[in-house]
């Protein structure tokens, strides 16, 4: 047991003020190993005053080159303490702990240092006008950013939202999943180590009905950051609209992963499943219809099947496990409910479909999962299930590729497997998806944008494009006459 976690506000860790609690369950033994304060509105008051006075005090007079160094030195720490803010991410969602160790702490450190570089590097422009007059613009900071970050990825999505926020100059309070509150919280303690004036980073734990609610109907934050369901999203736009936030969404996918007959087959094989198993499926961008060239369907899917077969859950703390735990019993329930619609809406099932165990009894273990003869009007076509269920469907051509590619009311991402360099242009091209991996899937960088297309979201995460959406444009007129 990890023990009873505060709420960060204003530098200081404070029980919420109900004295609520919430239980942290480990999905691969269904312990409970923490308990997290259950913030509501009467925390998020505090927070929000904290965040206010962070802005006009010490922050707000801090130079952009001195904020940079702070947030780098974040991302040191964070890779100092990279074991065990990785076994955290690992206990509290159920991902392998190479995926969390090799892959994602790494990454929000890079996700940190590369915002670092950028706060002395956001400028304005000097503007030719009519009259005797000098006009600049300059890049002021929203103010108040509220994130508001799902399970799946807990601490990387938390720093695609918080290191642009900082890094241009604005005060961030953050809101985990209830599910996966342990990284972001060691995270706010880290910001107090390097030295982050109080205020200016506010880690609050509590649910969304009643505190991420409260975030959205708040008059004193100017931005809502989101990452998680599309429905989550469209109420979160609704409720934003009274009190006029900016928002950016990164909602929900059913990304198209497209497969010629003239692909190097076997990369387009690791391709298929690294695409849907890599988290479990439990990833917006997971490549979660596979468009197979018609002449190769057979061969091709049996060779994915084959291979999903091989891989086999196992303890998420050991080093060798690739498929760890579905996050929660509600996940597990809801993928397994997928599975059943599969079959009776007429699809094969050609690996996997059941719960599994790693000879525990316990734990939300799932067999990676592939069926065959899917049609583009089936549910498990159309729905993110957001879970390690692959869904094979063919094409004849070109045309019918993309046009069942788009036919989602989705566009996150999209991968396309030829040999051919023209075709590989021209899909990519015409693919309604924010993100499109040419004989690869799954591969990112924070200096690329990531966002979607269509009911996928708006805005962009990472790269110099989400500068845009932390800042807002002051002109300036001097008169000169
Ligand atoms: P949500 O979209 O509900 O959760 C994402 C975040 O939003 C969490 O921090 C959550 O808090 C918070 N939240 C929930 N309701 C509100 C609200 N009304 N106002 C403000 N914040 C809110 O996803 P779920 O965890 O419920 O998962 C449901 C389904 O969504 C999954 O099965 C999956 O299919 C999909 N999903 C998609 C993601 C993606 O990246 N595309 C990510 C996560 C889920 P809390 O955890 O406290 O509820």
């Amino acid at each position: 047991m990890l023990g009873r976690k505060k709420l960060l506000i204003g530098g200081e860790w404070r029980d919420a003020a109900s004295g609520a609690v919430m239980p942290v369950i480990n999905p691969a033994t269904e312990e409970v190993i923490a308990e997290v304060a259950a913030g509501d509105a009467a925390d998020l008051d505090a927070a929000v005053a904290a965040a206010r006075a962070a802005l006009t005090g010490p922050w707000g007079k801090m130079s952009a080159r001195e904020r940079g160094r702070l947030i780098w030195k974040l991302g040191e720490r964070l890779m100092e303490q990279a074991d065990e803010i990785s076994r955290l991410e690992t206990l509290h969602n159920g991902k392998p702990i190479t995926e969390s160790r090799h892959v994602e702490i790494p990454m929000a450190a890079d996700c940190l240092q590369y915002y670092a570089g950028w706060a002395d590097k956001v400028q304005g422009d000097t503007i030719p006008v009519k009259g005797n007059a000098l006009v600049y613009t300059q890049r002021d900071p929203l103010g108040v950013v509220a994130a508001i970050v799902p399970w799946n990825f807990p601490l990387l999505i938390a720093m695609w939202k918080v290191a642009p926020a900082l890094a241009t100059g604005n005060t961030v309070i953050l809101k985990p999943a209830s599910q996966t509150p342990l990284t972001a919280l060691a995270l706010g303690q880290l910001a107090i180590d390097c030295g982050f004036p109080p205020g200016v980073l506010n880690v609050m734990t509590g649910s969304g009905s009643t505190l991420g609610q409260a975030i959205v109907s708040h008059p004193g934050i100017d931005k809502i950051a989101f990452t998680g369901d599309t429905s989550t999203g469209r109420g979160i736009m609704r409720s934003a609209a009274d009190t006029l936030k900016h928002i950016t969404l990164e909602l929900g996918g059913k990304s198209p992963n497209i497969v010629f007959a003239d692909a190097d087959l076997d990369a387009a094989v690791r391709g298929a499943t690294v695409g849907i198993f890599y988290g479990k499926g439990e990833v917006c961008a997971a490549g979660s219809r596979l468009l197979v060239d018609k002449s190769i369907k057979d061969q091709f899917i049996s060779k994915v099947a084959e291979r999903t077969k091989k891989m086999v859950a196992g303890d998420p703390l050991d080093p060798k496990t690739r498929l760890g735990a579905i996050s929660s019993k509600g996940q597990l329930e809801r993928v397994l409910n997928y599975v059943n619609i599969a079959k009776t809406e007429g699809a094969s099932l050609v690996a996997g479909g059941s719960r599994t165990d790693i000879g525990t009894g316990k734990g939300y273990f799932m067999q990676p999962t592939v069926f065959a003869d899917v049609t583009p009007a089936m549910t498990i076509a159309r729905e993110e299930i957001f879970g390690p269920v692959l869904a094979a469907i063919d094409f004849v051509d070109v045309d019918e590729a993309i046009a069942r590619a788009n036919d989602s009311i989705y566009g996150l991402a999209a991968g396309v497997w030829t040999r051919d360099i023209k075709k590989a242009h021209y899909v990519a091209s015409r693919l309604q998806a924010g993100t499109v991996w040419v004989n690869t899937y799954n591969v990112y960088d924070t200096a690329v944008p990531f966002g979607g297309y269509k009911q996928s979201g708006f805005g962009r995460d990472m790269s110099r494009y989400a500068l845009d959406y932390y800042t807002q444009v002051k002109s300036v007129w001097v008169d000169l006459g």
